[in-house]
């Protein structure tokens, strides 16, 4: 029998992502989600004879943004380009996008591959604006709303060196937390803020050259990219399996069926007769702008992993709560206000990890809320955590005036003054205690002395329980000892 091939993908993306603006890329038309169709459109949006464009500075502060945290290099001399094509959703009849000179090029994109990191490397960002939206009804109408065509864009383009599914995945959440912690966009998919090609083929391992590529357009959510991308995948090792070749072409993903359909034939660079924007002058960029926006970036994602790993977290809790840039402010913002107390381990970091990612976001997660507008700051988390670390309160009372402090917004000293929560460390009030629950358990007792070394749980929870949860664990342990072996 021969030796089945091996196959290896290659996958490359075109991530569009919607930069924040007021307005539109080359106009004032503003720009809002969820609006009547039409309605935020004007001249120049339209492609109406006469109406020229004028470049949305705030898009390309954001592009450079984006560039510089992806570690790009920023072009000083970047130019605009019309990508011609004929489409009922594009009313010019052309895109403008950036073709030769973009505004960014190269860069990378970390993921962890095999456990380590790994860079992805880009291509290169171009700037571009928005088409429509075209909605196809049965029985053949479409429905067109412009209320999208314009909006500012910047396309992310990797080079063909993603390996999988799952590594498109990792790619496109990498990359969203990135635009999200520098604030480039919301990069929300369901509102097609963020979208997504894949470009798929299939080589034998060990192969040098480049398969024939197909083009997967229409992937709108992060289940999607895996699935279309997974299953494309497997359609192109069939066919070649089975004699057939891959046939260049742009295939569109129907995430309820969850196969991919022919669209067109893939259009090559020629076919849309790039020009040069003849309304648009050269995109300059200062030094002295791209050294603000440098200046202006916040830590990043990788940074702030690393910083927390040094604070003593392992990296999955860092990773964990660098997931947003607001957790991360979060948790910063209660270290501070915590401060260095020598009787905790690394100096509380681990603790307040701990307390946000467990208890804090258990109730923001019940109550589908923002970190961002927790009920209890970061403040009062830090003095609940003092009191904790401080023996005031024991760990279980702790949790329960976190949740007092929740829905009242009240202080953890205060509850735990007005409820009389404080822990009992006073050794006369635990010690009636335990005489009174080994009093009432000579059978447990016999068989503690007896050798059965388990009956002293049995024993510290029932004075536990005595307390009313508030006797300090540690000194209930120590009383039940001496007590049992002096009796
Ligand atoms: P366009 O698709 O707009 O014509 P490009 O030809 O530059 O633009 O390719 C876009 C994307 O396709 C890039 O992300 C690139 O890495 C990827 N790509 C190009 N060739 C292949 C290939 N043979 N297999 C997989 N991805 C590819
Ligand atoms: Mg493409």
């Amino acid at each position: 029998m021969p030796e089945e091939t091996q196959w290896e993908a290659v996958i490359g993306l075109e991530v569009h992502v919607q930069l924040k603006t007021e307005s539109k890329a080359f106009s004032a038309s503003a720009v809002r989600f969820g609006e009547s169709p039409n309605t935020l459109t004007d001249p120049t949006v339209l492609g109406l004879p006469g109406a020229l464009p004028v470049f949305n500075a705030q898009g390309l502060r954001h592009a450079i943004t984006l560039g510089l945290a992806l570690g790009c290099e920023i072009r000083r001399d970047s130019r605009f380009s019309r990508k011609h094509y004929f489409y009922p959703d594009s009313p010019k009849g052309y895109q403008i996008s950036q073709f030769e000179d973009p505004i960014c090029d190269g860069g990378a994109v970390e993921i962890v591959r095999d456990g380590e990191n790994h860079k992805v490397a880009l291509t290169r960002i171009h700037l571009e604006d928005d088409a429509g939206k075209s909605t196809h009804l049965p029985g053949g109408r479409s429905l067109v709303d412009l209320n999208r065509a314009g909006v500012t864009l910047c396309e992310i383009v990797s080079e063909p060196v993603i390996r999988s599914a799952k590594e498109a995945g990792d790619y496109m959440r990498s990359l969203r937390q990135v635009v999200r912690y520098v604030g480039v966009s919301e990069a929300d998919m369901e509102k097609g803020q963020m979208r997504c090609d894949a470009n798929v083929s299939i080589r034998p391992k060990g192969q040098e050259i480049l398969g024939t590529r197909t083009e997967l357009k229409n992937i709108n959510s992060f289940k999607f990219v895996e699935n279309a991308i997974e299953h494309e995948i497997a359609r192109q090792i069939s066919l070649v399996e089975n004699g057939e070749r891959v046939v260049q072409e742009t295939r569109l993903w129907d995430s309820e069926v969850g196969i991919s359909r022919s669209m067109r034939s893939k259009e090559d660079a020629m076919d849309y007769r790039y020009m040069p924007d003849p309304d648009l002058p050269p995109l300059l960029v200062s030094e002295q702008l791209i050294e603000s926006l440098q200046a202006a970036l916040p830590e990043l994602p990788a940074a702030a992993i690393g910083r927390l790993v040094t604070l003593g977290l392992s990296t999955d809790d860092a990773a964990n709560l660098c997931s947003e840039r607001q957790k991360l402010a979060y948790f910063d913002q209660t270290l501070a206000a915590y401060g260095t107390k020598p009787d905790t381990k690394s100096g509380g970091a681990k603790l307040i990890a701990n307390w946000i990612a467990g208890e804090l976001l258990r109730e923001l997660n019940q109550d589908k809320r923002d970190i961002a507008d927790c009920p209890v700051t970061p403040e009062q988390l830090a003095e609940l955590l003092t009191l904790l670390s401080t023996d005031v309160v024991s760990g279980k009372i702790a949790k329960g005036v976190l949740t007092t402090m929740y829905s009242s917004g009240d202080s953890a000293q205060s509850i735990v003054e007005r409820e009389g929560l404080q822990q009992i460390t006073d050794t006369g009030a635990i010690e009636s205690l335990v005489d009174k629950v080994l009093d009432e358990n000579p059978s447990q007792v016999a068989k503690y002395k007896e050798g059965n070394m388990k009956m002293l749980g049995y024993f510290v929870g029932q004075v536990m329980k005595a307390s009313g949860g508030q006797a300090k664990p540690k000194l209930v342990n120590e009383l039940i000892r001496s007590k049992i072996s002096g009796a």
